[in-house]
């Protein structure tokens, strides 16, 4: 080791999930939506001229702020963005979680948590999800230095009940509790109402999943009026222009055409409940989901070996060699033409597989 290492900040970065390009691919692996963006994006980025670009962006992000108060009906001050709820997550660990006593957030969950509290050297610990893969809001009773976790969960889509979130928040009133919610406009209740009665939740939410920008990376929090104060500062001290102005501009685009939005959402949900049915058909099983993924395992065939066989098909979706799930795939919801596609493949390959027994 070198004199200098010895200081080094030493990490294991979080793993994202791959990104092939390839012409005849179908992607169902990070979970982004087979929908394009609002068709008021693209004319907001061809609009662009002049000194768009050459000047520095607004660092109060105004513009995009605006639009996400009016939509969700609250307060300019209690609104937060930043580049994917990625940073968004990342900041709010930086700002709030900074006490000896550990955070909590569940063993099988988004993979990027222990990475932040590592980096950022917050003591945290991971409490099991039970048998069946939900969250036991009990285990978010004792001593902590903050709560986190998805709502749904993620890599499992299972929803907490709005009443056991607000337990949780209830019962920590000396934390901040961080509700992931990336993918809670697939049929979940947000938590979102909660941030007038209680000052210590913060909802994170992301423009990636359910409006079609993942391209684009922008996410955002509302939580009460110093919660985002906290933030800003924070921010501030950091880097003052984590948006970008393209972004910006197609970020209020996407805001304001709510039919599409909620049009590309109810798809998703349409396509989600119908593959359910097939896939149950096949013999997979799984938590009801409620996001745009399914977390599915078989009942004979290994998920490694489903994952291997579709991949060399070109057809991409997500498996976590971890204890616990890793006899699970993670399938992104995609149009019905992929889920078929998905779908007769395995029926295929399932049926094939049997007649070799
Ligand atoms: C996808 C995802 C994110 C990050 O999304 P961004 O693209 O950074 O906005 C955060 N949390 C969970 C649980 C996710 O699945």
């Amino acid at each position: 080791m070198k004199l200098w290492e010895k200081n080094v900040r030493q990490v294991t970065p979080y793993v994202p999930g791959e990104q092939p390009r390839l012409p005849d691919m179908i992607k169902l692996n990070t979970n982004e939506s087979p929908y394009p963006p609002a068709p008021g994006v693209k004319k907001a980025l061809d609009a662009m001229a002049g000194d768009t670009l050459r000047l520095y962006p607004d660092p109060a992000c105004d513009s995009l702020v605006t639009a996400l108060a009016d939509y969700y009906h609250v307060k300019k001050e209690q609104v937060f963005v930043g580049v994917g709820s990625d940073d968004v997550l990342s900041m709010a660990f930086l700002t709030f979680f900074n006490s000896s006593r550990p955070v909590l957030f569940p063993d099988i969950t988004y993979s990027f948590y222990d990475v932040w509290a590592k980096v950022y050297g917050i003591p945290y610990v991971q409490k099991p999800l039970r048998e069946d893969l939900t969250i036991d809001p009990e285990d978010y009773k004792e001593e902590n230095g903050g709560i986190v976790f998805p709502n749904p969960n993620a890599p499992t889509g299972i929803l907490l009940p709005p009443e056991a979130v607000e337990d949780i928040v209830r019962s920590n009133p000396g934390s901040v509790v961080i509700v992931d919610e990336a993918y809670i406009d697939f049929g979940g209740t947000s938590a979102l109402p909660l941030i007038e009665k209680y000052d210590n939740l913060l909802v994170v939410q992301t423009f990636s999943k359910s409006r079609s920008m993942a391209g684009m990376r922008i996410g955002y929090a509302m939580g009460s009026e110093a919660l985002i104060r906290h933030m800003v500062s924070v921010k501030e001290s950091v880097n003052s222009y984590t948006m970008n102005t393209p972004s910006l501009l197609a970020g209020v685009a996407a805001v304001e055409d709510d039919a599409y939005f909620r049009d590309c959402c109810h798809k998703i949900i349409t396509t989600r409940e119908r593959v359910k049915k097939e896939l149950k058909a096949l013999g997979f099983s799984f938590g009801d989901s409620m996001s745009n993924f399914l977390f599915v395992t078989h009942k004979d065939c290994p998920a490694r070996e489903l994952f291997e066989a579709l991949r060399q098909k070109h057809i991409f979706v997500r498996y976590f060699d971890r204890p616990r799930i890793d006899d699970y795939l993670r399938i992104t919801v995609g149009t019905d033409a992929e889920m078929d596609a998905l779908t007769g493949f395995l029926q295929e390959y399932l049926s094939g597989r049997k007649e070799t027994d």
